[in-house]
C-alpha cells in the first residue's frame, strides 16, 4: 500500500503552492511520540497540525522509508527517517524509548493512513505509554472511515476486523462465526482486503450470510480512479467478472444490510418451512454438527441460518 506513485503528475494530487503553505503554528514538543495520519492517496489530504509536527520532529519513524520520503519532500519536509515496521517493530522499542528519554521528539507514520491501524504501531505505543512518556494522536486519514463515511450504511453499527485470514479454512470459519456476531449486533461488517484475494473473499462472504446482504466496494479512496459500489453480495462474483479492474488497485469492503425498502418486510407464512424443518433436522443433527447443520438447512429452505440455529438450540434444550 503506498501513496499514488506519481502524486505530481496524478490529477487527483495538484503540485503544492507555496503561497498556500502556512506558517506552523504547533512544535512537537520534547520526548513526546506522535502517531500521526498521512495521505492514502491524495497527498493533499494532510492535515496542517500533522505537516506542523512533521517539519520539527527530531525523527520521523516510516514503515517504508521509500514511501514516505515522497510524501516528505512533496511538503520539503527534512527530517531524519527511520524503519519500523512489522519486522523490527519489536527490537526497535527500546532505541525509540531511549531517543524520548534523550528528550528527542518522534513522529511515527505509515505508508498510508492511521498507524496501529492494521499497520504497525500498537506495540510501540504500549510500550512507550508504559515507559510514561507522552504519545499524541495527530488524526487524519484512514480507509476503513473513508469508506464508511462514504457508503451510507442502513446497519446501525459497524465492526472492523482488518485483513481476514489468508488460508481458506481459518477464513471460512472466521466469517462463519462473524456471521453470527453482526446478525445479533445489527452490524455492518467493514474488512481491508488485498486485490489479489477479493475473488475467493467475495465467493467466501456470499457463503457466511446466506440472508440478503448488500456489498459496499470502496476502491482507490482518495486516488485518480476511486469507486464506491453498492451490489447485492449473491451478485457480487458475477460483478466482479464484468469489473476485472477491480482486482488491481486498494480496497475496503462492507457488508451492509439491504435498505429498508428492498427487505422483504411482508410476514412470511412458516408453515411449510416448519415441516421441512421438523423433517430434516432430526438427521441432519444426526450427521452433522449444529453449526454445519444450520448452514445446510439454510442452503435447502432459504431461511436465514440464525433462526434454524435457535431452533437447534431449543431442540437441545
Ligand atoms: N493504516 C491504514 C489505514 O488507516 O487505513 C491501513 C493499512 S492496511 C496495511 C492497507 C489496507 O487498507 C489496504 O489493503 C486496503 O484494504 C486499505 N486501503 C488503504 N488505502 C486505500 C485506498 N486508497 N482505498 C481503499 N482502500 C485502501
Amino acid at each position: 500500500m503506498s501513496h499514488d506513485s506519481a502524486p505530481a503528475s496524478d490529477s487527483a494530487t495538484p503540485a503544492p503552492s507555496s503561497a498556500a503553505t502556512p506558517a506552523r503554528v504547533f512544535r512537537a514538543e520534547k520526548g513526546t511520540l506522535y502517531v500521526l495520519a498521512t495521505p492514502l492517496g491524495n497527498l493533499r489530504d494532510i492535515t496542517l497540525r500533522a505537516l506542523d509536527i512533521l517539519g520539527s520532529a527530531d525523527h520521523i519513524l516510516a514503515e517504508d522509508t521509500r514511501v514516505s520520503a515522497k510524501l516528505l519532500a512533496h511538503y520539503g519536509i527534512k527530517a531524519p527517517l527511520r524503519a519500523l515496521h512489522e519486522h523490527n517493530e519489536r527490537k526497535s522499542v527500546a532505541s525509540v524509548i531511549e531517543l524520548l528519554q534523550q528528550n528527542h521528539s518522534i513522529a511515527l507514520i505509515s505508508d498510508a493512513g492511521t498507524p496501529a491501524i492494521s499497520d504497525p504501531g500498537a506495540r510501540l505505543v504500549a510500550a512507550v505509554r508504559e515507559a510514561a512518556h507522552p504519545v499524541v494522536p495527530i488524526p487524519g486519514p484512514c480507509a476503513l472511515i473513508a469508506a464508511i463515511s462514504a457508503a451510507g450504511l442502513n446497519a446501525e453499527h459497524f465492526y472492523f476486523v482488518g485483513f481476514l485470514p489468508t488460508p481458506a479454512k481459518a477464513r471460512r470459519v472466521q466469517l462463519e462465526k462473524l456471521s453470527e456476531t453482526l446478525r445479533a449486533l445489527n452490524a455492518a461488517l467493514v474488512l481491508y482486503e488485498a486485490p489479489h484475494r477479493i475473488r475467493h473473499t467475495l465467493s467466501d462472504l456470499a457463503q457466511a450470510f446466506q440472508e440478503p446482504r448488500d456489498l459496499i466496494i470502496a476502491r482507490e479512496l482518495t486516488k485518480t480512479f476511486e469507486t464506491i459500489q453498492r451490489i447485492p453480495l449473491a451478485e457480487a462474483v458475477a460483478w466482479l467478472d464484468a469489473h476485472p479492474d477491480t482486482e488491481r488497485g486498494e480496497l475496503v469492503l462492507i457488508v451492509d444490510t439491504p435498505a429498508a425498502e428492498q427487505q422483504n418486510t411482508a410476514p412470511r407464512d412458516t408453515s411449510a418451512d416448519d415441516a421441512i424443518l421438523n423433517r430434516w433436522l432430526p438427521a441432519l443433527l444426526e450427521e452433522l454438527p449444529p453449526a454445519r447443520a444450520a448452514r445446510v438447512a439454510a442452503l435447502a429452505t432459504g431461511l436465514p441460518r440464525g433462526v434454524i440455529y435457535d431452533r437447534i438450540k431449543v431442540r437441545q434444550m
